[in-house]
């Protein structure tokens, strides 16, 4: 048997996709923010146009058309990236899902196994935001969403809220590895 080699835990964020157990997420390229942010300023427009005139049918498809680009090169660019992030790992976790989540975990499940890799989803009542990753000291503070940055009331570490629950997703998808 293939001997495990490492891991990194992956924590869903809904700005940068996720936080990795070393404190890294993916940066999108200024071309992907600067399409998203032409976006949303032809969306305002579209939502205070007449429906079915004849403007309001232009700024639709016009609005439809910078919504495929900006899937696409989303997609590009995490493309890209995971080829990256696949050649440094082992085993992901997660806990949450959305759209764009399922979609990167399926791509990396895929990919992951290609290169004898492997993908562990952690359950998603897994508390990785309250957990301590030193002591593991459970902290029902942290339930509190706004609470970005803390420290453990029982060790005194003091944790980045993202960066702490990709700790705990890590650890606890080497658990299920190691079980
Ligand atoms: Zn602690």
């Amino acid at each position: 048997m293939k001997e495990l080699e490492s891991f990194i835990g992956l924590d869903f964020s809904m700005h940068e996709l996720y936080v990795d157990s070393n404190g890294n997420c993916p940066e999108f390229p200024r071309y992907y923010r600067l399409s998203e942010k032409k976006l949303k300023k032809e969306q305002r427009k579209l939502s205070k146009m007449v429906k079915g005139s004849k403007n309001g049918e232009k700024q639709r498809i016009k609005v439809a058309k910078l919504h495929e680009k900006v899937a696409n090169q989303r997609k590009d660019f995490l493309h890209k990236h995971y080829m990256k992030a696949m050649a440094q790992s082992l085993n992901f976790g997660k806990s949450v899902s959305d759209n764009g989540w399922r979609m990167f975990t399926a791509f990396l499940k895929y990919k992951l196994e290609e290169l004898g890799k492997r993908l562990i989803k952690i359950d998603k009542f897994f508390a990785s935001s309250q957990i301590c990753s030193a002591c593991g000291y459970q902290n029902p503070e942290t339930k509190d969403l706004s609470v970005r940055e803390w420290i453990c009331p029982c060790c005194q570490a003091h944790h980045n809220r993202d960066i702490n629950a990709a700790v705990n997703i890590r650890n606890e998808g080497m658990r299920i590895a190691l079980a």
